[in-house]
């Protein structure tokens, strides 16, 4: 078995997320915008899917490497592309990705029974929109997923965005006080026993990490999340080396699994972290594998149908938590988009994300919205 092309579907959707000059993202108004979909074919008909791609990219970059070869050889090819200077770690992750969907096709299974399947349901965090209001909105909202089953919730407070004039703004300075103002209020609305967590998204200084940590060890919450810009290594160790309450990190260290690796043995992070941008599901299970390997978690970064089969694949102590999100109220999470039958991860009444149990990743498309909206470059 050979795979014989690489093709790209684009069609016309809708979104809301626009992007700020800084760099990060906000929510609006529903507004015309271009998705696509990565085909990988097989000599003998086989094909593999995942989202997002673009021709150019394929044309240029990935079909030179991966036309002609075993598309389950994924070892070999994981290793070829993680050496190859044209391959992004998102790109590099996204094929891979693509060819766990097609072996899973190939044999009928969902991909995290092809890795050693360990659980099909999995808990999890209700994990907000940033800058989605003042406290008492985080705090009602808190209440509503409570009531929904959810047992934990993770605050994405002021990101990227000053509360006080309300506006976006660089990075840094982040807002801690403000921050921990949101944390206050989700804390006294859900009670003492509701699982909370912060994700600032690397906006304070180590000072302001280390104040804000320990605001929150008194508020009870379970984990400081990628509090620092993670270019900063040597700052994590001091960060951890002074708080009580984990600190989960590095979500956007470049470098994948080696980067992480690193971080593991300079005890930079009490938890490490991962998504399948930086390794795919070949890394992303690796990096599972040895955070085990050492005792320590490995919280997925984000749900999607990728990520998702790491934690089908692995038990509690390894990987905890399904990142079921982005929420906000004014958003119908479990409305699946347009070109898609169903959402990767839909929620029991007691709070836990059921796993995908289609062949592949899980994916099946709505051909007809997807055909009936085509882009023909
Ligand atoms: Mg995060």
């Amino acid at each position: 078995m050979k795979i014989a092309d690489i093709q790209v579907i684009r069609f016309r959707t809708t979104s809301r997320n626009y992007p700020t000059k800084y760099g990060y993202y906000y929510w609006g108004k529903e507004h015309p915008s271009v998705a696509s979909l990565t085909k990988i074919i097989t000599d003998d008909g086989l094909e593999g899917y995942n989202l997002g791609g673009d021709q150019a990219t394929m044309d240029n970059v990935v079909k030179p490497l991966l036309v002609g070869e075993n598309p389950l050889d994924r070892e070999k090819l994981w290793q070829w592309m993680s050496q190859h200077p044209g391959f992004s770690e998102g790109l590099a992750g996204m094929i891979d990705s693509a060819l766990w969907d097609l072996y899973g096709r190939m044999v009928g299974l969902p991909v995290h029974k092809c890795l050693g399947g360990y659980r099909e349901r999995i808990k999890a965090y209700a994990s907000t929109w940033p800058n989605m209001g003042k406290p008492e909105d985080y705090a009602k909202h808190a209440v509503e997923m409570k009531k929904k089953g959810y047992k934990a919730y993770k605050v994405h407070a002021y990101i990227y965005f000053n509360p006080y004039t309300w506006e976006h703004a660089p990075q840094l300075p982040g807002f801690p006080k403000a921050d921990i103002e949101v944390c206050r209020a989700v804390r006294e609305a859900v009670g003492p026993d509701m699982v909370l967590m912060l994700d600032p998204f690397g906006v304070y200084t180590l000072e302001e990490s280390i104040w804000v940590g320990h605001e929150l060890e008194k508020l009870g919450y379970y984990w400081l999340e990628h509090p620092m810009i993670e270019t900063r290594v040597e700052a994590y160790r001091r960060l951890c080396r002074e708080l009580d309450i984990a600190v989960c990190s590095p979500e956007h260290a470049p470098g994948g699994i080696f980067t992480r690796a690193e971080w593991v043995l300079q005890g930079a992070s009490d938890m490490s972290r991962i998504d399948i941008n930086y390794g795919g599901i070949t890394g992303s299970y690796k990096h599972a594998m040895l955070c085990q390997a050492y005792g320590i978690q490995c919280e997925m970064h984000g749900g999607g149908w990728c990520n998702s089969h790491i934690l089908g694949a692995t038990p509690e102590s390894t990987c905890e938590y399904f990142e079921r999100g982005l929420l906000r109220p004014d958003l119908d999470y479990d409305k699946p988009a347009p070109y898609l039958k169903a959402i990767c991860d839909p929620l029991d009444n007691d709070g836990n994300v059921l796993l995908p149990t289609k062949p592949g990743l899980g994916m099946e498309f709505v051909w007809d919205y997807i055909n009936d909206n085509l882009i023909k470059d």
